[in-house]
């Protein structure tokens, strides 16, 4: 059963669920960043332990939104991201385990070392990959992967949005915030009073504002964006917690009405940089000092922005109160898993990927990836 309906038993039915992860994730002081910031109080939520394989943020939707899959008797999924995509690899990932096939539709992005590591990974767990130069060749190439599967299946692969930010996913992390309280009431850290994450499709951070208020923390989420605003503000974040507290309270009725308005949510657009995946200076200095001061390894395209707003910020206002960094990307290890795979067995359109220069310093880099530097 699913951990949220231990509180609203009325969802233990209606919500289809499947156990991927390993929860609670872990909280941790960070000591030697909070000295090197000078403030007291400074944690993080390892959700990028949340899997034994693959952990990262995707796994707590995907709990849910393969549920819903698996119960739907599908035998395959379609979803979408950017090449690079952590939530396509997650998806393909856990899609795999239970036996289901996955097909990742692809948009260019910046190339990066994690790029190269994640398509290699996709293809080792025999995800079918198609890059799609512009969103409307991405739009024509879906329907016809999904009427030749369909006719290939006899039915037709299941949709999971792009991040696995359906209502349905975005469940995931509403009991991720009580997941925290639970942390808290047991001691491990205090109520925290800004919660630091990054937002790309926002179902995270929505359903972690959510999540709080039904808790009855009232931990601020700071949604720091990764994308520019035309997909990352206050009014779509709005939209997904609306929905997703409509599902909750129609399944069960005494999930509260949580009343929100655009006024209690704080998305900052100022880490974004010139794009989402470019790196930025900000994010570059922020995995710098997360790595050498906590041997954290983080990457440019979502947690290095999310702690370069965290470190903008108590610059800025000093110590100001506990402040938590959810750390939402996967740290386990791939290296092994991919050693052996050639990205020369993946279609052709993504061996630019592997032939060309990665962006500068991207962040992304560790030592076991030297193999995929070489070029
Ligand atoms: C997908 C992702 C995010 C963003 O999560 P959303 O729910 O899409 O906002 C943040 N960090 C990492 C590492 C991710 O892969």
């Amino acid at each position: 059963m699913n951990r949220i309906s231990y509180l609203y038993p009325g969802l233990s039915n209606s919500l289809p669920y499947v156990s991927l992860g390993a929860f609670p994730t872990p909280v941790q002081r960070l000591e030697r960043l909070a000295e090197g910031l000078g403030v007291s109080h400074l944690f993080t939520k390892r959700d990028d332990l949340s899997g034994a394989t693959y952990g990262g943020n995707k796994v707590r939707k995907l709990e849910f939104v393969l549920g819903d899959a698996l119960r739907q008797g599908a035998k395959e999924v379609l979803t979408f991201g950017f090449a690079g995509s952590n939530h396509c690899l997650a998806t393909a990932v856990y899609a795999k385990r239970l036996g289901m096939r996955s097909i990742s539709m692809l948009m260019p992005q910046p190339n990066a070392v994690y790029v190269r590591r994640n398509l290699l990974m996709s293809h080792a767990q025999d995800a079918e990959l198609h890059l799609c130069a512009s969103l409307r060749l991405l739009k024509l190439a879906t329907v016809w992967q999904m009427v030749l599967h369909g006719i290939r299946q006899g039915r037709l692969p299941k949709l999971i949005p792009p991040g696995g930010s359906s209502p349905l996913g975005i469940i995931g992390f509403v009991e991720a915030a009580f997941e925290l309280k639970e942390q808290v009431v047991n001691g491990e850290l205090p109520e925290p009073d800004r919660i630091y994450v990054a937002a790309g499709t926002m179902g995270t951070a929505a359903g972690l504002a959510l999540g709080l208020r039904a808790a009855g923390l009232r931990s601020r989420v700071e949604a720091i964006a990764v994308a520019d605003t035309r997909f990352v503000n206050a009014r779509a974040m709005l939209t997904l917690i609306r929905r997703t507290n409509d599902l909750l309270k129609s399944l069960d009725p005494s999930f509260p009405q949580c009343g929100f308005t655009e006024k209690d949510i704080h998305v900052n657009d100022g880490f974004v940089g010139s794009k989402y995946g470019a790196i930025t200076p900000e994010g570059v200095e922020a995995i710098a000092l997360m790595e050498q001061l906590e041997g954290v390894k983080l990457e440019g395209t979502y947690t290095g922005k999310a702690l370069a707003g965290l470190v903008h910020d108590v610059r800025q206002q000093g110590d100001t109160g506990a402040i938590l960094f959810w750390n939402t990307y996967n740290s386990r290890d791939l290296s092994s898993a991919i050693a052996s795979v050639d990205y020369r067995d993946l279609p052709r359109s993504f061996h630019n990927y592997f032939e060309e220069d990665i962006q500068g310093s991207d962040g992304g880099s560790t030592e076991s990836d030297s193999s995929l530097r070489q070029d």
